[in-house]
Formats: structure tokens, sequence, C-alpha cells
């Protein structure tokens, strides 16, 4: 199960739009492109930028709590993919954890 599948995204209505070349019809239905079918313009023109994976899963955790951005911190849904990810940084790759047996 996928994670939108468990946490909906709130910026799931500007798919409304249909002017974008982001999307296109299947069986009749609006959806999106695969990311290898679209240019990298096109993910530009549409607001995107290249940007580390942490940081975006940090942004969709600040999404998740209603952009509370102190409740980030404080999640309880330890088995959300999301979880070790939350602050922004790649726990599996701190300094902090350079010693430690299973890295
Ligand atoms: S880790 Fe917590 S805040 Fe982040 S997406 Fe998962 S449930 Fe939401």
């Amino acid at each position: 199960m996928s994670i939108s599948q468990h946490y909906p995204c709130i910026n799931s209505k500007n798919t409304e739009q249909t002017d974008t070349a982001l999307l296109e019809k299947q069986y009749g239905h609006l959806v999106g492109k695969h990311p290898d079918n679209v240019t990298i313009s096109e993910i530009k023109d549409a607001g995107h930028t290249n940007t580390p994976l942490v940081k975006i899963m940090r942004k969709k955790c600040i999404e998740c709590c209603g952009f509370e951005i102190s409740e980030v911190r404080k999640c309880v849904s330890t088995t959300c993919p999301l979880w070790p990810y939350r602050m922004g940084k790649n726990p599996f790759q701190s300094t902090k954890y350079k010693n430690t047996a299973e890295v």
C-alpha cells in the first residue's frame, strides 16, 4: 500500500487542472503521467524543483501534521515509512551513527 493511500494528498484538488503537461487521459480518466514520460522543463514549469528527497519527505510530514511544524517532531506513527526522515535528515547517513554496528 502506498503512502498516498494512507495519507491522501491535500493538494490532490490541483489535479483538476486539465491543461498541464503532467497529466494524461487513461480510459477516460485524468491521471498523472509517469515521470519518465515527462521532460525536465515540463516538471519545472509545473513548479517542481530538484530537491533532496529527505527535504521532500519533511514537507510531506509538515503537510500531514496540518502545517504544525512542532507536531512533526512529536509524531507517534513509527510504522509510517517517512518516520525516520521526518526531520529532513537521513539517520542512516548521519555521522551520529557511523560507529554503530548496523548502519
Ligand atoms: S512520519 Fe508522521 S508526520 Fe510524517 S507522514 Fe508519517 S505520520 Fe505523517
